[in-house]
Parts: C-alpha cells; structure tokens; sequence
C-alpha cells in the first residue's frame, strides 16, 4: 500500500511517473537499454534532456535569454556558486558586494556561504520572531552583484508575498520548495535555483536558470565544475549529468503538463492550502505558527498550542507516531523547530490533505476525552 507521504525533501512523486519509470526501467524508447545504462553522449539520451529543457521552458514560460543547466551538488552548492561567480574577484582585488535577506535557515546558510566569496551585506532578517514572517527589504546599493532571497523558506513554513525592488541589481532565489507549484514571473530574477527533490523528481539533480548575461563573470581561479560559463557552453555536459534524475524530471514536467500546467496546478495547490489552514484556524489543539500573510502553500509547520512544554512535546511525538501507523508519514517537524510539517508539494494529492484533516479530527476527538 503506498502512504501519503509529506516528507520534505526527497518527497513524494506523481504515482503515474513512477509506473511510467518502471515500465521503461528495462527498456525505454525502444532502445533496448534503460535510461541508466545510455551513454550521456548518445543519440539515446540526447532527446530525454532536450525534452526536460523544452518542457520546462514552456510551464515556467523561461524567456529566450536566459539558459536552463542541470547540475549536481544540491541547491546547496549553488549557495556558493552564485557568489563564486557573480561576485569574486581574481586573486588581491576585494570581492563585491552581494546583498541577503535572512528569513530561515536555508537563508542564513547561503549568507554564510556567500561569505566566503561576496562582502555580504545581510540587509534584513525575521530571525527577530523565529523566522515566522518576511521581514520588509531593504533596496540594495545599486552596485551589489546580486541580491539574493529564499522565496519559500521549507523548513518554517514562509512565503515571499511580494518580491523586493532590486532596480538594476539581478535577483537571485532559492525556489527549492517553490517551482513550479504557482506562476512565477522569470523575468523579474537573474538566477532561480532549486534542487529537483521537492517538486521536480528525485535527488541529485539541481535546475539552475540563469540570464545569459550573468554567465562568463567568474574569476580564472573559479574551479572548472563550478563555472556557469563552462556548463553553459557544453549544454550542461561538461561531465556526465545526473542521467536518470534529468529524465525522472522530464516525466514529471510532462505529467504536470497533463494536468494543465503551473496556473492549474497554483489553483490546486492553493485550494490544498487552504483546506489544512483553515482547519488549523479552528483547531482545539494545534495551530500555525506563520503569520498568515507569509503562509507557505508547499510546506504547512503547526504546533500545539497553549500547555506546558513537556506536555506539548509528548503530544508531538504521539501525533506523529500515530499517524504514521496509519500510513500519514513524515509529519515531525525540521528537527531544529520540532511540532509539525505537512509538505504538500505538487505530487501530494488533495485525497492525502483531506486524510490528514480527517486524521488531526480524529486526534483532537481522543485527546480532548482526557
Ligand atoms: C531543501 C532545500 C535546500 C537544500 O537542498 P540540497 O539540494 O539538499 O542542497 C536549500 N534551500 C531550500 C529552500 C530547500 O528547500
């Protein structure tokens, strides 16, 4: 029997891509080979990441002048790459300035690593209130490198409502835990990035979209693999790329086409939402942490309200144990915030938010016979 899965990353995908996989495992497109085994030069693979491009461009509706990459090292690696690249500077000149907006601890990391590369200028944080909200930023200085934010901040549960005024300076954000799962205007950033493992397939493959005019600044000493310009320049093919991550993608982005695309799947999303908020708002027991303007429709943090810590960590641990045991899994929270977190990414199904409202009823019913 397959769970309602609400784990944060890796996370649950489209049962229908899965059955397509596995169907094709031994043998796909009539090659005789699974995707595995092609050879990433080969006239075999050469269509399955064509086709991943292609589909991605047209749901994200990507503009002409900006190029797609399929990289590796997480979206994490690309906390120091769009540093290394857009603000070092060659060995003895000063580095740029780079501008950040704290609101979590993917944030916080990227600033830190940003660091190491970038005069980094932390412009403003919500660190103030346990990162429950998006702070009002600040416009950088006209000369920053970049400005970068985390538009869906995964592990508490926050949105961006409205992006920052950069005026000239590229915009630069983490949409890990956010593609594709609302419309996105790509023309008002210089750099997107997300790892696939959220809402694009499995692990191991990073989605860098980037203006071709931000490609070609990194310093010579840049190493070869962490260079926009080189993946750019050889189709994301510098090395062998994440073969069977890229192609899971492209069943994914296809199945998301199926259903009507990213302005279908928003309307979907938000009505998800919507349900386990609204619910939240009438809970004996639990409630959302998140300022409501900043609400994350991806990923839904509650934490019981009122009583005493110790009281309120048992009924934790209880509710997340109990419904795992009737197939609701992976629903403790990030472990440096503890309560509760229902991710609740493109694949999650409404019947799976609607068991897990069923399954919080029920919870609250015994609890409160106390
Ligand atoms: C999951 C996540 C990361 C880390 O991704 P890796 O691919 O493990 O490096 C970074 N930022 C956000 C917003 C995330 O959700």
């Amino acid at each position: 029997m397959r769970v309602y899965n609400f784990s944060s990353g890796p996370s649950t995908l489209p049962l229908p891509v899965l059955e397509r996989a596995a169907a094709e495992m031994t043998d796909a497109n009539g090659t005789g080979q699974s995707v595995m085994e092609m050879s990433h030069r080969s006239g075999d693979f050469k269509p399955i990441i064509e086709k991943t491009e292609a589909l991605l461009r047209e749901l994200m509706g990507i503009p002409s002048n900006y190029r797609v990459l399929f990289l590796q090292g997480g979206a994490s690696l690309q906390f120091s790459m769009i540093p290394l690249n857009l603000a070092a500077r060659e060995a003895g000149s000063p580095k740029k300035r780079a501008s950040y907006v704290e609101t979590g601890i993917w944030a916080k990391k990227a600033a830190e690593e940003g660091a190491k590369y970038a005069d980094v200028a932390v412009l403003a944080s919500s660190k103030d209130r346990d990162y429950t909200y998006i702070p009002p930023a600040p416009a950088p200085d006209p000369g920053d490198a970049f400005y970068h934010i985390t538009l869906n901040n995964t592990i508490v549960g926050t949105k961006w409502d409205k992006l920052p005024e950069t005026g000239p300076v590229p915009l630069a954000a983490d949409i890990s835990s956010c593609i594709l799962s609302e419309p996105l205007e790509v023309s008002k950033f210089g750099i997107l990035y997300a790892g696939a493992q959220k809402n694009l397939g499995p692990a191991g493959t990073t989605v860098v979209i980037i203006r071709e005019d931000l490609i070609g600044r990194a310093p010579s000493w840049t190493p070869a693999l962490l260079r926009y310009d080189i993946s750019a320049g050889e189709g994301s093919m510098y090395n062998t790329p994440p073969c069977y991550g890229i192609y899971i993608m492209g069943l994914v982005l296809e199945w998301l086409k199926g259903l009507g695309g990213v302005a279908a799947i928003g309307e979907v999303n938000r009505k998800k939402a919507e349900l386990l908020y609204s619910y939240l708002e009438s809970s004996r027991i639990f409630r959302s942490p998140v300022e409501k303007p900043f609400r994350s429709l991806m990923n839904i943090p509650f934490i019981v309200s009122g009583t005493d810590p110790e009281n309120r960590k048992d009924l934790e641990t209880r509710f997340v144990r109990e419904a795992a045991a009737e197939g609701l899994v992976n629903l403790a929270g990030h472990r440096l915030v503890g309560g509760m977190r229902a991710s609740i990414y493109n694949a999650m199904p409404r019947e799976g938010v609607r068991a897990l409202i069923a399954f919080i009823e029920k919870f609250e019913k015994k609890e409160g016979k106390k």
